[in-house]
């Protein structure tokens, strides 16, 4: 790397011209210390000339039918707030060369009066209407302040403006949105120049990128929006192309550094077990274990992601997978992130491996269970199993990697419910064992472009079938003061032999209120409409093995109804409770919804997924489209429950939900992105850039195959960079 360039670039931001002492400070306040830091503060967007208009235009356009946005230059003559009723509003006047105009806000009127003094030159940008009185109006636009001298060249020239994120510290520092703008002006045309290209060569050239300077330059003072888009474009593909290049070298490392279990098929054992299932595999859980196989059979260690919609079918095959590496003599272990579900799991595979033994009197496959809330005894019996290999397949919560359990020979794990854990505990539990073949099972749907990036050192394998007995779910949405009558439903199904889930929401993130609510509803609910029902309750505060016992005296039907907050959510099997209510549904997200409509329809019976909301958020799901455009922040979250629950009404896919979700959301919250160990994103953005990625990946994995320690000369641009700017991220890799 050039290190005059570099001395260059590095030197204090004080150096750029009208920069002084208290600008210095002011920057250095939010971070930008030197002129490379500068060049890369970056505008939050642009006002482009082109969809500049004049008022009286913006008026003929609305009168012929447009309903796009518009941008007016003009400058502030009047403001006025009135009131009605208990409400104010505030309405301001504009003037520009072609006529007058009203801009109008209803929220935050205090705030927005404060901002407008006559005399002021706005650019307001949004859709334009058409008043009562025949007049041109806004309805809370966007608008940016503009100086008159910018506004003139700004008309004149055609040029499209930056607009930067002035906050408190830069004002502090005196340096507002037209300074900011002039002193980056200054740094771009003297230091652009500088800027040391991070892609190499041939891939600017075979892609058509930007090169950086000029990227640098049309980001902040683009010539034409052509060139903005490509500037922007040459980020987001930079970005992702440095993420690829992670995700490749984490997977080749692991691929060829490290030696997994060797495994082979030994015996009849798995065959056998398949035989002895009551059911047949789906043609997408043989296709799925196949590729296991493959894994296990192989030198490499497996790290494998295995997909598969709630109910689908994943455990069984996980479990078949375990026999393999137990017919090689090793122990298998599942983790699960509760303790009621390690229960469940523990009990289900241990009938299922008693029944099996019956047939298959060779070989009796040991199970054992380790959770927190065991006695201290039971604990050390197990663990002693687990030690002495008397133990084939261990299940357990967090326990597993939290206590001193020492394991004779872990060489399978497979982690249930993979969001729950984060990246060091599959570190851990991978620990336990000598390079053990790893399977991690996900219920909720990830997106491709994720599954590429987030996961992209992970190979994936996805069940998309479900069995062929089910009977799609019916999802529905009703109003509180519907609740009678679906208590009566539940009643008369009953007599068919369903038993359902009553579901309430966590009340303030507190288990205290929740199991008041419950409680509350539970004796309410059976000494009234549910009298005739036997109605069973079960809530976080109890102890795993009163959990336990609710559950399991729910599936022998005990019970007919049971009334549950959120501990049910993840993985509960009980095949004839095919009703779920779920309560105040518009509280719970996305995936918490489709998971607790995973607990039910897993038979032949048809299963119902009743969604309950307030009336009036049922009333307006049942408008359908509705205009959201004025509302308040907090009816914008209201709005997103809606879309919630449309979502689950229309869809039952969970990769249609997971999509939602992820829009919703954004990846960071619902794939553990975070604790990914990679980058951040600033321009990428996971969810839209299919393309890029798309792209970026296929050119960084072969790139890795072919130089996975980056030594080629022309590779030399990325190590230097990978070095300089990826540090931390680079632990995993080969070239660390
Ligand atoms: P997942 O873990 O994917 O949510 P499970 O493994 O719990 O799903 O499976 C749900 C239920 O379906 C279990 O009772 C399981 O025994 C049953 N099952 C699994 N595979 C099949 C199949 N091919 N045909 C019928 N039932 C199946
Ligand atoms: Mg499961």
């Amino acid at each position: 790397m050039n290190s005059e360039n570099q001395k260059i670039l590095n030197q204090p931001v004080q150096f750029i011209k009208s920069v002084g002492p208290r600008r210095a400070e002011a920057f250095k306040n939010i971070g930008v210390n030197t002129v490379r830091d500068l060049l890369f503060y970056f505008p939050t967007r642009h006002l482009d000339r082109t969809t500049v208009l004049t008022s009286a235009k913006a008026y003929g356009y609305v009168i012929n039918g447009y309903d796009g946005e518009v941008t007016i230059i003009a400058s502030v003559t009047d403001k006025e707030k009135r009131r009605f009723g208990k409400k104010e509003i505030l309405k301001v006047q504009f003037h520009d060369s072609s006529g007058f105009f009203e801009c109008v806000w209803f929220h935050g009127v205090k705030y927005f009066y404060s901002s407008f003094n006559e005399g002021d030159i706005i650019a307001i940008s949004s859709k334009p209407e058409i008043n009562k009185y025949g007049k041109l109006q806004f309805v809370h636009p966007d608008f940016d302040r503009i100086t008159k001298e910018e506004s003139n060249s700004f008309l004149n020239t055609g040029k499209i403006i930056p607009f930067y994120r002035i906050t408190k510290e830069l004002k502090k520092g005196f340096i507002g949105d037209l300074s900011l703008r002039k002193i980056i002006n200054t740094a771009v045309e003297q230091f652009a120049y500088y800027l040391e290209e991070t892609l190499p060569d041939d891939i600017i050239k075979s892609n058509e990128l930007l090169k950086i300077n000029e990227a640098v330059k049309n980001y902040h003072f683009p010539e034409s929006k052509i060139l903005f888009e490509a500037a922007k474009y040459r980020f987001k593909f930079e970005e992702l192309f440095y993420l690829e290049i992670l995700v490749a070298l984490k997977k080749n490392n692991f691929q060829t550094k490290l030696k997994g279990n060797e495994f082979s098929i030994k015996t009849n054992l798995v065959s056998e077990f398949i035989k002895s299932l009551p059911f047949t595999l789906t043609s997408a859980q043989l296709n799925v274990l196949s590729e296991i196989k493959k894994d296990m059979l192989a030198e490499y260690p497996m790290n494998r992601l295995l997909q598969g919609d709630v109910g689908s079918g994943k455990t069984i095959v996980a479990l078949i997978a375990a026999l393999i590496a137990i017919d090689n003599g090793y122990q298998a272990a599942l983790m699960v992130p509760t303790e009621i579900l390690a229960d469940q799991h523990a009990k289900s595979i241990s009938k299922m491996m008693n029944e099996f033994y019956l047939v298959y009197n060779k070989r009796k496959i040991k199970i054992s269970l380790l959770i927190g809330g065991q006695s201290k005894t039971k604990r050390e019996q197990e663990k002693k199993a687990i030690e002495l290999k008397e133990a084939d397949i261990i299940v357990g919560t967090h326990a597993l990697i939290q206590e001193k359990v020492n394991f004779s020979n872990l060489g399978f794990v497979i982690i249930d419910e993979q969001h729950r854990f984060g990246v060091k505990q599959r570190a851990f539990i991978q620990q336990k064992g000598k390079t053990p073949d790893m399977l991690i099972m996900s219920a909720t749907p990830i997106p491709r472009t994720l599954s590429m990036t987030v996961y992209g050192d992970l190979d994936i394998s996805i069940i998309n079938e479900l069995p062929s007995n089910r009977k799609k779910i019916k999802t529905v949405l009703r109003g509180e003061n519907k609740l009678p009558e679906i208590y009566k439903f539940i009643v008369d199904k009953k007599n068919e032999g369903y038993q359902s889930f009553i579901v309430y929401p966590l009340v303030e993130e507190s288990e205290k209120l929740e199991l008041k609510a419950a409680t509350d509803y539970y004796n309410q609910l059976k000494d009234t409409y549910l009298k005739e029902l036997y109605v069973g309750l079960i809530h976080g505060r109890m102890k795993w093995n009163e959990k336990e016992e609710v559950m399991f005296q729910f599936l022998i039907k005990d019970f007919d109804v049971l009334i549950s907050t959120t501990v049910i959510e993840v993985g509960i099997d009980i095949p004839d409770s095919n009703i779920i209510v779920i309560n105040d549904a518009h509280r719970f997200g996305l995936s918490q919804l489709h998971q607790l409509r995973g607990r039910i329809g897993r038979s032949d019976k048809q299963g119902y997924c009743i969604l309950i909301t307030d009336d009036n958020l049922a009333a307006k799901q049942k408008q359908g489209e509705f205009n959201f455009e004025y509302l308040s922040s907090t009816q914008i979250e209201k709005y997103k429950s809606i879309v919630r629950l449309q979502t689950m009404v229309k869809h039952f896919d969970g990769f249609k939900v997971a999509e939602v979700d992820l829009k919703l959301r954004g990846p960071g919250n619902i794939f553990g992105t975070e604790q990914s160990g990679f980058p951040d994103l600033k321009f990428a953005d996971l969810t839209e850039d299919h393309e890029i990625i798309y792209k970026t990946k296929k050119i960084a994995f072969e790139l890795i195959k072919k130089d996975p320690a980056l030594n080629l000369p022309l590779n030399k641009a990325i190590k230097e960079n990978l070095l300089l700017h990826y540090n931390d991220n680079i632990k995993y890799s080969s070239i660390a």
